[in-house]
């Protein structure tokens, strides 16, 4: 037994934990957990937890269907605001293994952890800072009725609405006391939206932090007699919810993005990373924005009052927020940083930073060429200026979007064959499912003809 599993059994019995939740994540990006009584644990970090692959989204095949949870030591977390009459209650993440003990392809961690160790035969460690967007409602219906949000407020607003302002405040702290730094909070610009941004950490630990993150999310605003969605587009004529991810490549301790020599700051590795995210935009966009509703959010839409502030073009820019890539006003060396603009607060996090990674290490091996950045707002050119000046549109739909994703090579590699396989297979019947649909909208529009 190594020290950090003997630290894990001490504490439990120190703490006097009862429960111990061993969390992993479906392809589709679902928390799954699993809860072991500490004197199981011992015999869980030798052996791991058996259960059925066959049951959760992607895992595995009816005919290989024994998989095995390992939880990680190093992700072990008491959960102190869980208590109520049972007690604190513990965490830990867990990798996928075959029963033969090696990682399983599904495994979202083990993509994710592949393309690491591959930034990690470079050089390079990858660092990730999400800000993460989404909606408080007074109620969730599930009938597809509209939900109401539970305020008026809006961007960066602090008076009156007291419910965000509570939630904010005690979702932070609860964050805070499990080890999740929090950087920013804030009302958005829709009538009940919040964003919430993280401290940047390696994007492993990003990652859980943001399983972990929707789960407290949740748990907080339910306490507080509230929802928590994460829904892309919840509402027509409101902004969506974003996950604007901020991504850096280190050198040991020293930020690779960074070169004071050049006009914009930015290295020659950052450059060759920009132009691979751009490159490689619309292939990994599915993976990115995974739900028919994410592209509901995903192009600019004007709203009696303002602009919704989604990337639809792939461009890269320094101000320009209608951009994919945003590179921040420059700071710090060491805060040298690209903003991708398209993730949605509903992605997996595991697989979308592998693709993201992938995209912008294919850039750096190819050496791609950063092509010019546009300063213009892009959503106010038309079709054939966009055209002549080299922009491309993100995909419009989910359709469009497997359909790219299915031609490319980079992803394919990036998500191994199983699970670019069933995330296709997966995505192509939920679009199915969603083209059959008569709206309300359509009758609305077409039932006088
Ligand atoms: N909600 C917007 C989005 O969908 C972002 C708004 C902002 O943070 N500027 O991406
Ligand atoms: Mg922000
Ligand atoms: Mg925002
Ligand atoms: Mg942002």
């Amino acid at each position: 037994m190594d020290r950090q599993q003997e630290f894990v059994l001490r504490t439990l019995e120190e703490r006097d934990i009862r429960f111990v939740r061993l969390w992993f994540t479906d392809v589709l990006g679902t928390l799954k957990s699993v809860s072991v009584a500490p004197a199981e644990l011992e015999a869980a970090f030798d052996e791991g937890i058996g259960f059925d692959g066959s049951a959760i989204e992607g895992f595995a095949r009816v005919f290989e269907s024994d998989m095995v949870a390992m939880p990680d030591p190093t992700t072990f977390q008491v959960f102190p605001f869980e208590g109520g009459v049972s007690g604190e209650s513990a965490r830990m993440f867990c990798d996928i293994l075959l029963p033969d003990g090696g990682p399983s392809w599904a495994d979202p961690r083990h993509v994710l952890r592949r393309m690491l160790s591959k930034a990690a035969d470079k050089g390079f460690t990858f660092y990730t800072h999400p800000e993460i967007e989404f909606f408080l409602l007074e109620n969730g219906p599930l009938d597809g009725a509209v939900p109401v949000p539970v305020d008026t407020g809006g961007y960066f607003e602090h008076t009156t609405h007291a419910v965000a302002r509570d939630f904010r405040r005690q979702a932070v702290l609860a964050l805070e006391r499990i080890g999740i730094s929090v950087e920013f909070s804030h009302h958005e610009v829709a009538p009940g939206q919040q964003e919430i941004d993280l401290r940047y950490a390696d994007a492993l630990t990003t990652a859980d932090n943001i399983m972990t993150f929707r789960h407290v999310v949740k748990e907080v605003a339910l306490s507080t007699g509230v929802q928590a969605t994460f829904m892309p587009k919840p509402f027509t004529d409101q902004p969506g919810s974003g996950m604007h991810t901020h991504l850096s490549l280190f050198e040991g301790e020293r930020n690779a993005f960074h070169d004071a020599g050049d006009p914009m700051k930015l290295s020659k590795v950052a450059k060759s990373f920009i132009a691979g995210l751009l490159m490689h935009a619309r292939e990994y966009t599915a993976v990115t924005n995974q739900w028919v509703n994410s592209y509901k959010r995903l192009f600019p839409q004007a709203l009696p009052d303002r602009i919704t502030e989604s990337p639809a073009y792939v461009c890269w820019g320094h101000l320009n927020r209608s951009a994919l890539v945003r590179v921040p006003a420059y700071g710090k060396p060491n805060s040298a940083r690209v903003e991708v603009r398209s993730l949605d607060s509903a992605t997996n996090p595991y697989l979308a930073f592998a693709v993201l990674l992938g995209a912008g290490l294919k850039g750096i091996e190819e050496g791609y060429e950063l092509p010019p950045g546009a300063e213009d707002d892009v959503w106010s050119l038309t079709a054939a200026e966009r055209k002549a000046m080299g922009y491309e549109a993100l995909p419009e739909n989910l359709a469009e979007a497997i359909d790219v994703m299915a031609g490319s090579e980079l992803i394919a590699e990036v998500l191994g064959e199983h699970v670019f396989d069933f995330f296709l297979r997966n995505k192509r019947a939920e679009w199915e499912q969603y083209r059959r649909e008569v709206t309300p909208y359509e009758r609305q529009r077409y039932l006088s003809l």
